[in-house]
């Protein structure tokens, strides 16, 4: 994959110029807007490969560009906002982000998430005749088709619920999912009790999927937001 292009979405010039000279340094390929309109139209006519969004903008919320752009694609939105709240995020998330950094932020993090995005994006590239069946992830393996899961060689021994779970976040590798959004798919609502449940099925999955379930290899917990598949290095 060539270097990828990257949609810089910012009104604050410094910050905008951060971004800029950050992606310069290491090669991406770059466009920048300053409003949601701009960003809009860049997003359509350019097609990047992810977009850096700001969600104060002078013209236009964050959240609906991130709308607007998700009603014809599906590129990887990576927020990047000064709102502290967590319901800011939860509210970006669902409107179809694929993950959030705080400001301020550092250059290194940002690098990171770009780095998990774009990795993500290789995955969702499929490879010749590749069985899009099956799933690997490092020694993990899903089988979709025979409804069944694997560490190395070993069938993890999940309940149907735990097995769902571990299928909604494989099928979004990379992506933040929010309990909201988890819990609707799992069992098509979300009350306080099934973010509850959601808890402990994640603790028992997590006991049998991660050798180390205090520093989880594969599920990334994002305290008050959601949970995450990471790529395996
Ligand atoms: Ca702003």
């Amino acid at each position: 994959m060539n270097k990828p292009t990257i949609l810089v979405v910012e009104d604050d010039a410094p910050v905008r110029n951060l971004m800029v000279t950050t992606l310069k340094t290491h090669d991406y390929r770059y466009l920048t807007a300053s409003r949601g309109s701009e960003a809009v139209m860049l997003a359509s006519s350019n097609n990047p490969d992810v977009v850096f969004l700001d969600l104060g903008l002078p013209d236009m919320d964050g959240i609906e560009v991130i709308r607007s752009i998700r009603s014809w694609s599906n590129m990887p939105i990576i927020v990047i906002s000064a709102r502290s709240e967590d319901s800011d995020k939860i509210s970006a998330l669902d409107a179809g982000a694929d993950d959030y950094l705080t400001k301020p932020f550092s250059v290194e993090e940002l690098l990171a998430r770009l780095r998990v995005t774009v990795r993500r994006l290789s995955m969702m590239v499929p490879e010749n005749g590749a069985d899009s069946s099956v799933y690997v992830n490092g020694n993990l393996r899903i089988d979709y088709s025979a409804g069944c899961a694997f560490l190395g060689e070993e069938e993890l021994k999940l309940t149907p619920i735990e097995y769902r779970l571990l299928c909604l976040l494989a099928k979004n590798t990379g992506k933040v999912l929010t309990h909201t959004y988890i819990t609707q798919n799992i069992w098509g609502r979300s009350w306080e009790n099934d973010i509850a449940s959601l808890r402990v099925f994640m603790v028992t999955l997590r006991r049998k999927l991660e050798s180390a379930p205090d520093s989880p290899q594969f599920i990334q917990t994002h305290v008050g937001i959601g949970y995450r598949m990471l790529k395996a290095e």
